[in-house]
């Protein structure tokens, strides 16, 4: 006999952004499918016709194209309707549900005629790949209401169906889906359907121990994408939400997290949210770039903004310090890395911050820099050259006093990569006339 193919799904309601335990979600469904040769497919939970949204059904399919987490299948809820229905019909007609006249809830005058689940009340015990066997006792759900009329089925009603005809094998969801578990069973075993196999996954805690909420911590995808975060970098630091490899090893690819993820290791208890970390992880996978794809997406990130001409002179340097991509675009539009621009201007106050003399010595220190600068061949103007040449005369007059004017003066920055570095990125002819403008001002 042929092993059961494996089949997963995340089931996104449509109701706002993308909240990154969603994506988290998505994820470890994912790697398992693809771990067991499986499929894994997305529905679109849009029968709430209250609070959906249709923007946020695109918004939806965006976001799971951008992580990289792309489906083999994916369709709405609201397309089985008439399947939920037909279910539901035979359900009644089998015994196995009943319709119940109530007076409705808001206003008892009127009557209603919901349809209640004839429930054995019996304890109900599920595997779980996390916790292990998980028992609930049933009975105090009584006949518990699955639909509002008999053409209007409620939600554990329609997301049974939809699983039980999708042939879904494992049911992979957050914790805060365990309370509908066994209401889910009751109804799957009182339609025929097979039981799948269940995992809830820790639930993510922002660093007060509260649950992590969009609207106080934003935790969406849409936050971070804009705050330049690569889905490489995301991806990764979620697997690590509740799970780690047991080794010293944290960088993973999806293909790598794909080897070696596995789903009961994940911890049980609560997974805390740490922001810093994520922007570790951004980083290291910024790093992993090559430049020119470290440039398209930059350039990709910074949308109508242009990225300046001399991108590619400085890419390692900005690389090496930018955590996200919103960093590396700060930095050269008017950050660090904006020093390249045509024209500088002086603070003299900024010129003599940090180096301890008093204007007439940093004057003297850089009308020396120039001349020993300009002594320099105008090919092979590099970093270590014009430090070979300057570093003695710095080190003897006292490092501060000539090293922080020179930088100011090719920077124009309080903060930007070390004078040596800027004479290489600036060129010869750029290096002394800026050298020669801030000795002016002094
Ligand atoms: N629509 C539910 C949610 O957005 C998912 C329920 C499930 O995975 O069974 O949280």
């Amino acid at each position: 006999m042929n092993p059961k193919k494996i089949i997963t799904r995340i089931a996104p309601s449509p109701t706002g952004q993308m909240h990154i335990g969603t994506v988290r979600t998505a994820l470890f469904n994912y790697i398992f499918a693809k771990q067991h040769g499986g499929t894994y497919f997305v529905r679109i939970e849009d029968t709430d016709r209250e609070r959906n949204k249709e923007e946020w059904v695109d918004a939806i399919w965006q976001d799971f194209e951008w992580c990289g987490l792309i489906p083999d299948q994916k369709y709405r809820q609201s397309e089985h309707i008439e399947r939920h229905k037909e279910l539901l019909k035979s359900l009644v007609a089998s015994g196995k549900a009943y319709i119940s006249k109530e007076s409705k809830k808001d206003d008892p005058s009127k009557e209603v005629e919901v349809v209640r689940l004839k429930n054995p009340g019996t304890s109900i015990t599920f595997d779980d790949l996390i916790r292990g066997s998980v028992t609930i006792d049933t009975t105090d759900l009584g006949d518990f209401v699955i639909a509002r009329a008999i053409d209007d089925p409620l939600y554990h009603f329609a997301v049974v169906v939809d699983d039980g005809d999708a042939g879904v094998t494992h049911v992979l969801r957050a914790e805060e889906h365990i309370s509908n578990t066994p209401r889910q069973i009751l109804i799957l075993e009182a339609l025929g359907f097979e039981r799948p196999t269940y995992a809830h996954f820790p639930l993510i805690l922002a660093p007060d121990r509260t649950k992590l909420s969009k609207r106080k911590h934003g935790a969406s995808i849409e936050n971070y994408r804009a705050q330049g975060f690569i889905p490489e970098g995301m991806i990764n630091y979620l697997a690590f939400l509740g799970w780690n490899p047991g080794t010293e090893e944290e960088l993973f690819t999806l293909d790598e997290l794909i080897e070696q993820f596995s789903i009961d290791k994940l911890q049980k208890s609560g997974a805390i949210f740490d922001e810093t970390k994520m922007r570790w992880f951004n980083h290291e996978h910024l790093k992993k770039l090559s430049d020119d794809e470290f440039t398209q997406r930059l350039t990709a990130f910074a949308g109508k903004r242009p990225t300046p001409q001399y991108l590619g002179k400085i890419i390692s340097l900005l690389r090496e310090r930018s955590q996200t991509l919103g960093e590396a675009l700060q930095a050269i539009t008017d950050g660090e890395f904006a020093f390249m621009e045509d024209e500088v201007t002086y603070a003299p106050e900024l010129l003599l911050q940090g180096a301890k003399v008093d204007a007439s010595v940093a004057k003297q220190h850089l009308q020396k820099v120039l001349e020993i600068l300009e002594a320099l061949p105008h090919e092979n103007f590099t970093a270590e050259r014009a430090k070979e040449a300057v570093f003695p005369y710095a080190t003897e007059q006292g490092r501060s006093g000539v090293l922080w004017p020179m930088r100011v003066a090719l920077s124009g920055k309080e903060k930007s990569p070390d004078p040596f570095a800027l004479c290489a990125l600036l060129g010869k002819e750029k290096t002394l006339e800026r050298i020669a403008q801030a000795s002016h001002v002094l």
